[in-house]
Protein backbone atom coordinates (compact mmCIF):
# COMPACT_ATOMS: atom_id res chain seq x y z
CA UNK A 1 0.00 0.00 0.00
CA UNK A 2 2.93 1.82 0.68
CA UNK A 3 4.40 2.64 -2.19
CA UNK A 4 8.47 3.74 -2.18
CA UNK A 5 8.79 7.28 -2.68
CA UNK A 6 12.42 6.83 -4.07
CA UNK A 7 12.27 3.85 -5.40
CA UNK A 8 16.52 4.02 -5.37
CA UNK A 9 16.45 4.16 -1.40
CA UNK A 10 14.01 3.93 1.84
CA UNK A 11 11.74 6.99 2.15
CA UNK A 12 13.18 9.39 4.29
CA UNK A 13 11.48 9.97 8.03
CA UNK A 14 8.34 8.55 9.26
CA UNK A 15 5.33 10.08 8.11
CA UNK A 16 2.98 12.29 10.00
CA UNK A 17 0.02 13.20 7.99
CA UNK A 18 -0.60 11.46 5.27
CA UNK A 19 -1.82 12.33 1.82
CA UNK A 20 -5.10 11.06 2.26
CA UNK A 21 -5.85 12.91 5.36
CA UNK A 22 -3.98 16.18 4.01
CA UNK A 23 -6.61 15.88 1.00
CA UNK A 24 -9.76 15.27 3.15
CA UNK A 25 -8.67 18.12 5.64
CA UNK A 26 -7.96 20.53 2.40
CA UNK A 27 -11.81 20.01 0.80
CA UNK A 28 -13.07 20.61 4.51
CA UNK A 29 -10.97 24.24 4.31
CA UNK A 30 -11.87 24.76 0.96
CA UNK A 31 -15.85 24.76 2.11
CA UNK A 32 -15.20 26.92 4.71
CA UNK A 33 -13.42 29.60 2.59
CA UNK A 34 -16.32 29.12 0.08
CA UNK A 35 -18.68 30.01 2.57
CA UNK A 36 -16.97 32.68 3.91
CA UNK A 37 -15.94 34.64 0.48
CA UNK A 38 -19.45 33.17 -1.09
CA UNK A 39 -20.82 36.84 -0.85
CA UNK A 40 -17.94 38.93 -2.20
CA UNK A 41 -18.20 40.59 -5.41
CA UNK A 42 -14.41 40.25 -6.67
CA UNK A 43 -12.66 37.59 -7.22
CA UNK A 44 -10.42 36.52 -4.07
CA UNK A 45 -7.01 36.52 -4.41
CA UNK A 46 -4.79 33.51 -3.16
CA UNK A 47 -1.80 34.99 -2.41
CA UNK A 48 0.76 32.20 -2.17
CA UNK A 49 4.03 32.85 -0.33
CA UNK A 50 7.04 30.76 -1.97
CA UNK A 51 8.15 28.30 -2.26
CA UNK A 52 6.16 26.11 0.40
CA UNK A 53 2.91 26.79 -0.21
CA UNK A 54 2.45 25.78 -3.78
CA UNK A 55 1.57 22.24 -3.40
CA UNK A 56 -0.99 23.49 -0.53
CA UNK A 57 -2.25 26.21 -2.90
CA UNK A 58 -3.06 24.03 -5.85
CA UNK A 59 -4.86 21.58 -3.82
CA UNK A 60 -6.87 24.29 -2.11
CA UNK A 61 -7.40 26.29 -5.32
CA UNK A 62 -9.06 23.18 -7.40
CA UNK A 63 -11.21 22.45 -4.24
CA UNK A 64 -12.59 26.16 -4.38
CA UNK A 65 -16.19 26.46 -5.93
CA UNK A 66 -15.65 30.73 -5.60
CA UNK A 67 -13.61 32.89 -8.45
CA UNK A 68 -10.42 33.34 -7.22
CA UNK A 69 -6.91 34.71 -9.10
CA UNK A 70 -3.34 33.28 -8.16
CA UNK A 71 -0.68 35.85 -7.16
CA UNK A 72 2.24 34.78 -5.45
CA UNK A 73 5.10 36.68 -2.83
CA UNK A 74 8.66 35.38 -2.46
CA UNK A 75 10.38 36.29 1.44
CA UNK A 76 13.91 34.81 2.80
CA UNK A 77 14.16 34.29 6.30
CA UNK A 78 17.70 34.92 8.43
CA UNK A 79 17.49 33.41 11.25
CA UNK A 80 20.12 34.65 13.64
CA UNK A 81 18.84 33.45 17.16
CA UNK A 82 15.11 32.21 17.27
CA UNK A 83 14.13 35.06 18.51
CA UNK A 84 15.66 38.08 16.33
CA UNK A 85 14.93 36.06 13.41
CA UNK A 86 14.69 38.83 10.10
CA UNK A 87 12.31 38.37 6.60
CA UNK A 88 13.09 40.51 3.69
CA UNK A 89 11.05 40.53 0.58
CA UNK A 90 12.06 38.58 -2.54
CA UNK A 91 9.80 39.06 -4.84
CA UNK A 92 6.53 41.35 -4.44
CA UNK A 93 3.17 40.89 -5.79
CA UNK A 94 2.69 42.13 -9.31
CA UNK A 95 -0.92 43.09 -9.53
CA UNK A 96 -2.49 45.74 -7.97
CA UNK A 97 -4.21 44.58 -4.70
CA UNK A 98 -6.25 47.93 -3.41
CA UNK A 99 -9.77 46.81 -2.56
CA UNK A 100 -9.56 43.52 -2.95
CA UNK A 101 -9.68 40.46 -0.34
CA UNK A 102 -6.44 38.50 0.28
CA UNK A 103 -5.62 35.58 1.44
CA UNK A 104 -2.46 34.58 2.18
CA UNK A 105 -1.58 30.63 1.42
CA UNK A 106 1.42 29.29 3.53
CA UNK A 107 2.84 26.19 4.59
CA UNK A 108 3.29 26.88 8.12
CA UNK A 109 3.17 28.90 11.00
CA UNK A 110 6.10 28.93 13.27
CA UNK A 111 7.08 31.76 15.01
CA UNK A 112 4.96 34.32 13.21
CA UNK A 113 7.73 36.02 12.30
CA UNK A 114 7.40 35.68 8.50
CA UNK A 115 3.86 36.10 8.49
CA UNK A 116 3.65 39.26 10.73
CA UNK A 117 6.07 40.46 8.08
CA UNK A 118 3.86 39.79 5.45
CA UNK A 119 0.23 40.94 7.32
CA UNK A 120 2.09 44.31 7.42
CA UNK A 121 3.66 44.37 4.03
CA UNK A 122 0.96 43.40 2.46
CA UNK A 123 -1.62 46.21 4.25
CA UNK A 124 0.61 49.19 2.39
CA UNK A 125 -0.84 47.61 -0.67
CA UNK A 126 -4.79 48.34 1.04
CA UNK A 127 -6.76 45.45 0.10
CA UNK A 128 -10.07 45.04 1.32
CA UNK A 129 -9.16 42.48 3.64
CA UNK A 130 -6.30 39.89 4.51
CA UNK A 131 -6.63 36.67 6.13
CA UNK A 132 -4.45 33.69 6.48
CA UNK A 133 -4.67 29.89 5.28
CA UNK A 134 -1.93 28.23 6.52
CA UNK A 135 -1.78 23.80 5.98
CA UNK A 136 -0.15 23.63 9.18
CA UNK A 137 0.64 25.07 12.77
CA UNK A 138 2.98 24.86 15.13
CA UNK A 139 1.26 26.93 17.98
CA UNK A 140 3.75 26.48 20.80
CA UNK A 141 7.29 28.06 18.83
CA UNK A 142 4.99 31.17 18.45
CA UNK A 143 6.77 34.61 19.03
CA UNK A 144 4.66 36.79 17.17
CA UNK A 145 1.00 37.36 17.79
CA UNK A 146 -0.56 36.13 14.46
CA UNK A 147 -4.07 35.53 13.73
CA UNK A 148 -4.17 32.00 11.33
CA UNK A 149 -7.70 32.52 10.45
CA UNK A 150 -7.91 28.68 8.95
CA UNK A 151 -5.53 26.06 9.90
CA UNK A 152 -5.21 22.63 7.94
CA UNK A 153 -3.84 20.74 11.34
CA UNK A 154 -1.78 21.87 14.53
CA UNK A 155 1.61 19.89 15.04
CA UNK A 156 3.98 19.30 17.64
CA UNK A 157 7.54 21.44 17.14
CA UNK A 158 8.92 18.87 15.01
CA UNK A 159 10.54 19.92 11.76
CA UNK A 160 8.37 18.84 9.05
CA UNK A 161 9.31 17.90 5.22
CA UNK A 162 7.25 16.90 1.64
CA UNK A 163 3.92 18.11 0.59
CA UNK A 164 6.08 21.69 -0.36
CA UNK A 165 8.21 21.53 2.93
CA UNK A 166 11.72 21.30 2.18
CA UNK A 167 15.18 20.20 3.78
CA UNK A 168 18.19 22.12 1.90
CA UNK A 169 16.12 22.44 -0.84
CA UNK A 170 14.61 18.78 -1.59
CA UNK A 171 11.73 16.98 -0.42
CA UNK A 172 9.21 19.29 -1.23
CA UNK A 173 7.42 17.01 -3.97
CA UNK A 174 6.26 14.35 -1.18
CA UNK A 175 2.76 13.54 -1.23
CA UNK A 176 2.75 13.18 2.40
CA UNK A 177 4.09 15.29 5.47
CA UNK A 178 7.14 13.44 7.39
CA UNK A 179 9.20 14.02 10.16
CA UNK A 180 13.09 13.47 9.79
CA UNK A 181 14.46 10.61 11.65
CA UNK A 182 16.00 11.21 14.81
CA UNK A 183 14.35 14.86 14.87
CA UNK A 184 13.82 15.25 18.36
CA UNK A 185 11.25 18.31 20.09
P1 LIG B 1 8.12 31.59 10.96
O1 LIG B 1 8.52 32.88 10.34
O2 LIG B 1 6.66 31.47 11.28
O3 LIG B 1 9.00 31.23 12.14
O4 LIG B 1 8.50 30.46 9.93
C1 LIG B 1 7.86 30.28 8.77
C2 LIG B 1 8.77 29.57 7.79
O5 LIG B 1 9.77 28.75 8.42
C3 LIG B 1 7.94 28.62 6.97
O6 LIG B 1 7.35 29.28 5.87
C4 LIG B 1 8.96 27.58 6.58
O7 LIG B 1 9.68 28.01 5.44
C5 LIG B 1 9.93 27.53 7.74
N1 LIG B 1 9.61 26.42 8.67
C6 LIG B 1 9.15 26.50 9.92
N2 LIG B 1 8.98 25.29 10.46
C7 LIG B 1 9.33 24.40 9.50
C8 LIG B 1 9.35 22.97 9.44
O8 LIG B 1 9.01 22.22 10.37
N3 LIG B 1 9.77 22.42 8.27
C9 LIG B 1 10.16 23.17 7.20
N4 LIG B 1 10.55 22.52 6.11
N5 LIG B 1 10.15 24.53 7.21
C10 LIG B 1 9.73 25.12 8.36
Amino acid sequence: MNTPIFPQSAPIGTVLIDRSAISSRISAMAQEIDAAYASTDAPLILLSVLKGSILFLADLARSLTIPVELEFIAVRSYEGTQSTGSVELVKDVSMPLRGRDVLMVEDIVDTGTTIAFLHEHIRRHAPRSVRLASLLNKESRREKSVTVDYIGFDIPDRFVIGYGLDYDGIYRNLPDIRVLDGEES
